[in-house]
């Protein structure tokens, strides 16, 4: 959870629940919030690299997938993996797209689980739906599958992550351990991730035509996209995996016991 800056009457009523621990943890320094006399500790969210989503796959699982949702990739995939939800901008990543197909002819995928903890998805794949009804360069998935994550996040010449807020990002860290040049908003959990120009780049997510010109940068220069990605898979085997995270909650339970 964010505490940077709470909802007060949110947080007066959390917060007599919160302070019975011991500890608190928090993903990221920056939403650890300094009112509470607990401890707090900064484990980061991490990934697993040995499920579905994120193991290794072959090339003849990506064609199979590939066929079965009717993915072409004839020309460059620029993809967004999220929720539909107003945080992730998905309308402001068909916007960009747009600027994108003005220098380089592309398609955009946005492949999004529908999640039963979120009411306001239904509405938004709705309106996105309306948005670019016709079109045959943006293609929607409203479809849970890690299988589908995995094989998106290997085939994609970028990946888009345009979160107005985040809390990790962690289809950022899935993408960037299968080594996809990724752009992502400089927000939340993300820069912890991506050091800008060196392993991504980061981007102010309302400016649409920065947002565009780093993809399309990418898309001319696929020896850079190769680099910035070579140079991800590091970062995250160094921080973001789960062994980091498990030594953490361990760290943890040594000095709550003892
Ligand atoms: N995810 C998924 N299918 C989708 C969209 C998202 O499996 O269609 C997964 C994604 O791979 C990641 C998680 O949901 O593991 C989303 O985590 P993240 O921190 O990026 O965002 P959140 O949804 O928690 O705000």
């Amino acid at each position: 959870m964010d505490l940077s800056d709470p909802n007060p009457e949110v947080w007066d009523y959390l917060k007599g629940f919160v302070i019975r621990y011991d500890k608190s943890i928090f993903s990221t320094e920056d939403f650890a919030r300094g009112d509470i006399s607990l401890d707090s500790k900064i484990i980061h969210p991490a990934i697993d690299p040995l499920t579905v989503k994120n193991k290794d796959i072959g090339d003849s699982t990506i064609d199979k997938y590939l066929k079965k949702y009717d993915l072409k990739t004839d020309k460059p995939i620029i993809t967004q993996i999220s929720r539909f939800d107003k945080w992730k901008d998905p309308e402001g990543v068909v916007d960009v797209f747009d600027k994108v197909k003005e220098e380089v002819d592309s398609r955009l995928v946005l492949l999004g689980a529908p999640a039963i903890d979120d009411p306001e998805g239904p509405k938004i794949h709705k309106r996105l739906m309306e948005k670019v009804k016709g079109r045959d360069d943006v293609i929607i998935i409203n479809k849970e599958s890690d299988i589908l994550v995995n094989v998106l996040q290997r085939v994609s010449s970028v990946v888009l992550q345009k979160s107005l807020r985040e809390g990790f990002g962690l289809t950022v860290t899935e993408a960037l351990w299968k080594g996809a040049p990724v752009v992502a908003s400089d927000v939340g959990g993300i820069p912890l991730q991506i050091v800008n120009e060196e392993t991504g780049f980061l981007v102010d997510p309302n400016d649409h035509k920065q947002v565009a010109e780093k993809i399309i940068r990418i898309l001319e220069d696929p020896e850079l996209g190769a680099k910035l990605g070579g140079s991800a898979y590091n970062q995250v085997k160094e921080h973001f995996l789960i062994i980091h995270q498990l030594l953490g909650w361990i760290k943890v339970l040594k000095e709550v016991l003892s």
